[in-house]
């Protein structure tokens, strides 16, 4: 273990936890990531000496939490090169923020016969909503196939996108194949046809500079939980020409200019899509776990966590039976394996007694696992603090599960 990787593993309490007395080797990043001491502080720090709701008050703690949940948005943009802050809006979770997405935008700019086009290596939180919409608005899901590479086939994207087509959402990577998508060629291919495009960057912002303006795409949402930062933290981006048309999502306080019973005039963004009283302390905590991503620098966490991803593919491809799911040329986070005919689940907990935790299972992708032609995977999905000695440790596991289950 390098000083450095040492120095980043200090900052996470939990990686010195014992599970049945190993040491726990912890893979299922994918699903959500630890966080580190000062993200934990910070929240603590908030609710023992300023907390106040925010935004309505005229008194010193209220005034206090307010800049600080302000000066979050303003960290949040910054890490992903928004124009404008007023382009970020606090929600709890990409889950919520496609849910904000399918509501504000389908109701504002779609009807009967429109189209959507997802892709078949979605997350459920990536189809479900988009569903819901049409079946509300009597639209259509269009879906872009893969290779069997695991790649997007996205030459089929020219025959899918027609008058009719509102948005294309897609993910920047697979949560399951490790698959990091060509978004801007997306983009290029949707924005001549005048279609915007929502990437789903839940597997993405963890591990990669996500540049809004330079991947050009007209929304964005991820989770706060996946990049080290609090539960019910996440954001939702989108370019101001559409945010300043969508309607709300939902209706209370603070997203309002006026109420009265004769009619009801709302609150400019971001505010308008903030209703009730935010989580102020997860958005804060956010922050500082997007501050310690930026001090790490994206060059230190990607190259480590390409390093991780090469040194376990090739620690596992052609021995104990192991099958590799998926062969994109770019992956990021994942790999998802099989050891010969044995069920993802029986592998997971196998590598659970010896410490290694790991997700198996369908991990939300249904539609991916039927095209796939498998019920699950399994998943070992890689953060900033892991290292190759836990790869080392884990590839032990996968030996010793492949030889107890034949
Ligand atoms: N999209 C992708 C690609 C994901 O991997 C996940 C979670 O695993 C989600 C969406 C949903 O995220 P959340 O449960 O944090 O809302």
């Amino acid at each position: 273990m390098t000083p450095k990787e040492l120095e980043i593993r200090s900052q996470f309490a939990i990686l010195y936890e014992k599970v049945y007395s190993k040491p726990l080797v912890y893979l299922d990043n994918g699903a959500t990531t630890q966080k580190p001491n000062r993200v934990l502080e910070k929240m603590q720090y908030v609710y023992e000496h300023l907390n106040s709701n925010v935004h309505r008050g005229v008194h010193y703690l209220s005034n206090q939490c307010t800049d600080l949940l302000e000066e979050a948005r303003r960290v949040m943009a910054r890490h992903i090169n928004a124009a404008e802050e007023a382009e970020v809006i606090f929600t709890r979770g990409t889950t919520e923020s496609i849910n904000l997405m399918a509501f504000s935008f389908g109701e504002t700019f779609c009807k009967a016969g429109d189209k959507i086009i997802v892709t078949e290596m979605e997350h459920h939180s990536n189809i479900v909503p988009w569903q819901m919409l049409c079946q509300r608005k009597g639209m259509t899901l269009r879906v872009l196939p893969i290779t069997d590479e695991g790649e997007l086939d996205i030459e089929k994207l020219d025959t899918l996108i027609n008058e009719k087509t509102k948005l294309i959402s897609v993910a920047h990577v697979s949560n399951v194949l490790g698959t990091v998508n060509p978004i801007k060629d997306i983009v290029a291919k949707a924005h001549s046809k005048n279609v915007p495009v929502m990437v789903d960057g839940a597997q993405s912002v963890p591990h990669m500079k996500v540049d809004v303006q330079d991947l050009d795409c007209d929304f964005l949402v991820f989770s706060g939980h996946k990049m080290y930062g609090p539960t019910g933290s996440g954001i939702f981006y989108g370019k101001r020409q559409y945010l300043d048309q969508m309607v709300p999502y939902h209706g209370g306080g603070e997203m309002i200019d006026k109420v009265s019973f004769s009619g009801t005039t709302y609150n400019v963004i971001p505010f308008k899509f903030e209703a009730g009283t935010p989580d102020y302390v997860a958005a804060i905590g956010l922050a500082e776990a997007a501050k310690f991503m930026q001090e790490l620098g994206f060059d230190y966490i990607e190259n480590q966590e390409h390093d991780l991803v090469q040194y376990t593919l090739s620690q596992l491809q052609g021995h104990y039976g192991v099958n590799i799911i998926g062969a994109p040329k770019q992956r990021s986070g994942s790999v998802s394996f099989l050891i010969n005919k044995a069920h993802p689940y029986d592998v997971g907990m196998i590598l659970d007694k010896m410490g290694v935790a790991v997700r198996t299972g369908h991990h939300c992708a249904q539609p991916l696992m039927e095209r796939l032609g498998i019920v699950g995977t399994v998943r070992a999905s890689f953060g900033i603090y892991n290292t190759r000695e836990d790869v080392d440790i884990f590839v032990k596991a996968v030996r010793q599960a492949s030889a107890m289950l034949g």
